[in-house]
Formats: structure tokens, sequence, C-alpha cells
């Protein structure tokens, strides 16, 4: 069965190139009816937060991408890596190295004076410690292979190769016991039962050591695919003003919807035929590794803001209500009233044709929940002038003297005055907007008519005329 993980290290914010290892992780296992494990990688004692944690499971809650078991933290597991680590030395595939950091300092001084590439030089490979090492400080190495070559049958870059001869003897265990982030993924994901390995590329450099380790162990290796990281719209690497942020930001601060986010970064990188929306269940159906490019992508904001539109348009009048009321509240400066809260959800179907985030959906709505007299911005105001102004009269005497108020009725009772007038409706329409909205762009002025309903209506009609 397949078994895929994401492995963040929680030293930050889950950023979307980690988001979409995720989703990919969670898209492979879902398609192969497989698992998907979340781990998290707070070895680094140092640069690991709580802070961080919550903000990375938040994250994965939000989109959807919630593991199928609770999360394995691998610091917990030192001990289990030092005792693989010793079992290495046991069967003669690693071995102690006594080298000092101030030798080890001179090591490299000298390789970069001779123009070597600077790497440990295997000075305790094969030499046995002596008296003076006795209860020296040692870290454990790898044995790596020196001669042949290492090749990582990577399921996007396709087949990679190494000389061996560019291995190093890499640590395992550091002096003090603890394990290094090379030893700990191999162990966690082998004892996890991990068959893929799906991450970024810049983890196709460790992959190499990581084969040498399992070899070493004699344990299954896992298929690796390294997906090629996200660059920004310039091709340059993610920055904070690309689009590098804590998918968080893209959920407050800039009012995006997971299945847009999700989607989004689901079509970064990969590809299936002209496919361009897809839901949950298609790209289930659909996810493979065989789609994923080989070619860095690069983050569109406007693209996402396009799908985002898109989902906005399809997504529950009930739960956009929900999502824009804190944003309508926070734009009003006052709290959102039950009733105001149903005028919103009454007209969500509009509203949501319009907005692109749900920012811009607030402020879309903030007309509903204005207190009067609405202030009039410019444009507003100019279509009130005095022409306007008697044309709302007009306007006015017909809608309050129909009997029921249903968006049907106003808008034939517009149409009727625009028809005898001989206007177009927009000339009835506009000032209407204006008195009602204080703007002049909104959805259709007779879906606001109806949501505010008519005592609203009528009176926001004779601020205007007063
Ligand atoms: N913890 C590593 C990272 O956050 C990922 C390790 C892995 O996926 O093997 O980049």
């Amino acid at each position: 069965p397949v078994v895929t993980r994401f492995a963040p290290s929680p030293t930050g914010f889950l950023h979307i190139g980690g988001a979409r290892t995720a989703l990919f992780n969670w898209l492979y296992a879902r398609h192969h009816g497989g698992r998907y494990l979340l781990r998290i990688e707070d070895t680094d004692r140092a640069r690991s937060t709580e802070p961080a944690i919550a903000a990375i499971l938040d994250g994965l809650d939000w989109l959807g991408l919630t593991p199928d078991e609770p999360p394995s933290f691998q610091f917990e597991r030192a001990p289990r890596h030092a005792e693989v680590a010793r079992g290495l030395l046991d069967s003669g595939h690693a071995y102690r190295c006594y080298a000092t950091p101030e030798e080890l300092e001179a090591m490299r001084a000298e390789q970069k004076a001779r123009g070597l590439p600077q790497r440990y030089d295997g000075r305790w490979r094969d030499r046995a410690p002596g008296p003076e090492q006795h209860n020296q400080p040692f870290v454990i190495r790898l044995k790596s292979p020196t001669v042949g070559s290492t090749t990582v049958a990577d399921r996007v870059q396709g087949d990679v190769t190494v000389s061996n001869s560019e291995l190093d003897d890499f640590v395992l265990l550091r002096s003090d016991g603890t394990p290094t982030y090379m030893l700990a993924v191999v162990v966690d994901d082998h004892d996890s039962g991990v068959t893929h390995v799906i991450r970024g590329d810049d983890h196709l450099n460790n992959a190499f050591r990581q084969l040498a380790l399992i070899r070493a162990l004699g344990w299954p290796e896992p298929v690796y695919a390294h997906v090629p990281m996200i660059h920004g719209a310039d091709g340059g690497k993610l920055s904070k003003r690309h689009g590098a942020l804590g998918v968080e930001a893209y959920r407050d601060e800039m009012g995006i919807l997971p299945e847009a986010l999700e989607n989004y970064l689901l079509r970064l990188g990969w590809g299936h035929g002209d496919i361009d929306l897809i839901d949950r269940a298609g790209a289930i159906a659909l996810f493979d590794l065989d789609g994923v490019g080989r070619s860095p992508s690069k983050f569109d904001l406007k693209k996402l803001e396009s799908v985002n539109a898109h989902y906005l348009k399809i997504a529950d009048n009930a739960r956009l209500t929900a999502l824009v009321t804190p944003r309508l509240a926070a734009l009003a400066g006052t709290d959102i009233t039950a009733q105001q809260q149903s005028m919103l959800q009454g007209s969500m179907e509009e509203l949501k044709q319009r907005s692109k985030d749900l920012n811009v959906l607030a402020a879309s709505a903030l007309y509903l929940v204005r207190t009067r007299p609405l202030p009039l911005d410019a444009a507003a105001q100019k279509l009130l002038d005095p022409a306007g102004r008697s044309m709302l009269a007009a306007t006015r005497e017909r809608l309050q003297a129909l009997p029921d108020w249903t968006r049907e009725a106003l808008e034939a009772a517009a149409t009727a005055l625009a028809t005898e007038q001989g206007i177009g409706l927009g000339k009835v329409a506009g000032p209407l907007r204006a008195a009602l909205t204080g703007t002049t762009a909104s959805p259709s002025v007779f879906g606001i008519l109806a949501v505010l309903g008519r005592g609203e209506s009528i009176a926001r009609i004779d601020d205007a005329l007063a």
C-alpha cells in the first residue's frame, strides 16, 4: 500500500511551497487508496517553535489536508535514531570519528588552499581508536560507498546519478548523541512504512546520501519524487513580495478560499491535458506523478485571484455569509445584527458574482450595514444632481405604490417608468443605486431594493431627496 508523508520543519509558517507538497502527498495517497502522514521535523531545537507547529497544523486543517494519523514528532524519536546509528557501527557500516572541530577546520582550510572540494576526508574510516581516544567525544559517520555511482530513479526528475566519489562520510549521530537530519529522515520514513517521498527538489541532493544510508541498513528504498520549487513571477526565488507568505495570510489578509488556493497550487506544477479547474474528487481521480512538470513553477497572484473569483461564484451562500460577516464588521466598525446578516445572505448570490476575494465581497456589501444618512461618494453625488433627483422622486412614487415589494415587481415598475419617459432603464436605476448604496458600482439595484426591504429603501431614498 502507498504511504506518503509531509515532513515540514516547524521553523516558520506553512508557506505555499509546503502546502503544495502536502497537497501532492495527500492526493497521491488518496489516488492510490493509501495513507498520508504528517511528521513534524522538530529536531532543530533552536529554530523549531510551538507557534510554527500550530500554524502548520492550522494551515493544513484549513486546506483539508489533515493527516490520516496523528502527527509524529521527530525529536521524540531521538533514542530510536541513536539505536539505528549504533546498529550501523555493529554491522561495520558506520564508524566513530574522533576528529575535533579544530582539526576539521584545519582540514577544510587545507583543502581550500589546494583547490579541493571541502569535505570530510575519511581519516577515521579505517582507524581504530587508541588509548588517547578513551572518553573523548566522537561522532558516528556512515561509511559511504567510494566507488561506482548512485542513481536516484526520480519520478519527476528522471534518473539522476552522482559518482560515489562525491559522497562524503556524513555524520549520523553528533557527539552529544543527537541524530542528524539525514539519519532521522531515513529512520522515520522506514519505521512509518513510507513508500513514496514526494518533496521539494531542494532535497534532491540529500536523496543520494539517504539512499546510501538506506542501502547500508538493507531497508527497502522508497520511490522519490522531487517537485520543482515555486518561483516568483519574474523567475526569481519566491520572496515575500512574490507571495511566499504563510497560507494563513491568503486566508486572513487576502480573503482566498481554501479550495481556490488548493486548486491553484495543484495546477502549479501539475497538469492533466487542458483541465483547468478541477474539484477534489476529480483531482483524486486524476492525480499522478506523471503529470508533475520538471521546470520550476511561477507563482502568479492574478491567476490565483481569478481562480478564487471562480470558487466564490459557486460557493454556498450561507458559508460565504459566515466568512464575510467578520470582515464586514471590521470594515463598518460595528457589530453586524442578525437582520443585517440575513440581508447579507439574501444578496450573496449577486455579490459573489463580482468579487475576486472576500475583502472585495465585504466592501461591496458595506451598503447593507451603513447607517443613515449614507455618505455619498463623488460619483453618486453627481448622479443625484437636480435631474437625477427628480427622476429619483418619480421612481419613489412608483415603488411606494407597489403592493408587493418583490424584486420582479420592483423591476417591472422601474422598467414601465423608463418606457413611459422614453429613457433607458439605467437612467432610472443610476440615481436609485446612488441613493441606496452611496456608490455607483453595485449589484442589481432591484436585488438591493428587495434585500433592504421597503422601509429601509424608502428611507434611504428620502435621505437623498431631502
Ligand atoms: N523537513 C524538511 C523540510 O522541511 C523535509 C524533509 C523531507 O521531506 O524529507 O524541508
